[in-house]
């Protein structure tokens, strides 16, 4: 579902240098006491889950990363868990979307008209998957990258944190856009302030990269207690190297294994039990 998922990995194009990541989001850097403020509020902000992680059906945070445990029916844009998928097999549903029973389309051009009819009512997700399809050329669109760029940025001007997280990934890496690693930092931080856990573990790696490794094991430890296992093992990694203390990991481990408890049910664990 999401093309430029860096869940965990880090930019293959960061480099070390000071890029201002800390302070990114303040817009004038002459004013300290308003990048302090901003930075306050960055760690303070966007400890819980954004609300449309949940799965539409029963409600639960979708597992990460989310492409394993869901998946997104194009006729309502909706990310059904794969346990609610496994459940709607059972009473017989095996053509249809499980949330809104729509027939599933059958070929990329029915796909496609799918998504645009949506888009044309100003669907968010639709308008950011249609950027998705456009970014790396998917269901018989030529790929064109500054559409799939326009794409995101209106889906992330309607609030949509998956899309602020794919331009942050464009913007810091530099893959399509010209690299501008600020501009990156500031849309992972508007998203992770909304509680996108992806985009808080990149914010951990931004810092990392720019040698701030206290305030990355700040934000790794955020995204790990939201169920990220790339930020557990990435303060893991801290730890063993001396850069994070045992208790730091210790409570990192006891809340990534909270939020997975949460995300637990009967029907997601069949279906991971049926290799689903
Ligand atoms: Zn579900
Ligand atoms: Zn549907």
């Amino acid at each position: 579902m999401q093309p430029v998922d860096r869940q965990g990995n880090e930019p293959s194009g960061a480099t070390a240098q000071n890029d201002g990541a800390s302070a990114a989001g303040a817009d004038d850097g002459d004013r300290p006491a308003d990048a302090a403020r901003y930075s306050e509020r960055l760690l303070s902000e966007g400890h819980e889950r954004w609300e449309g992680h949940r799965c539409p059906i029963c409600f639960l945070f979708v597992g990460l990363p989310m492409r394993e445990y869901a998946k997104m029916n194009v006729c309502c844009m909706k990310t059904v868990c794969k346990g609610c998928e496994l459940a709607a097999k059972q009473r017989g549903i095996y053509d249809r979307c499980p949330f809104c029973r729509t027939p599933h389309p059958t070929d990329d051009a029915s796909k496609l008209a799918m998504i645009q009819k949506r888009v044309s009512k100003r669907d968010s997700v639709a308008i950011f998957h249609l950027g998705n399809k456009y970014y790396h050329g998917g269901l018989g669109l030529t790929k064109d990258v500054p559409r799939a760029i326009e794409l995101w940025t209106e889906a992330a001007e309607l609030g949509l944190v998956y899309a602020h997280h794919n331009l942050g990934h464009a913007y810091y890496t530099g893959k399509g856009v010209d690299e501008d690693k600020p501009r990156g930092i500031r849309h992972w931080q508007e998203a992770a302030m909304k509680g996108d856990v992806q985009s808080r573990h990149s914010l951990g790696v931004a810092e990392f990269n720019n040698v701030n490794h206290e305030l990355a094991v700040q934000h790794y430890m955020i995204s790990a207690k939201m169920g990220c296992e790339n930020s557990l093992n990435a303060i893991k990694k801290r730890f063993m190297g001396g850069l994070a203390t045992k208790a730091k990991y210790a409570e990192a481990l006891r809340g990534y294994g909270d939020a997975l408890e949460e995300m637990k049910s009967h029907q997601r664990e069949e279906a991971t039990k049926l290799g689903f």
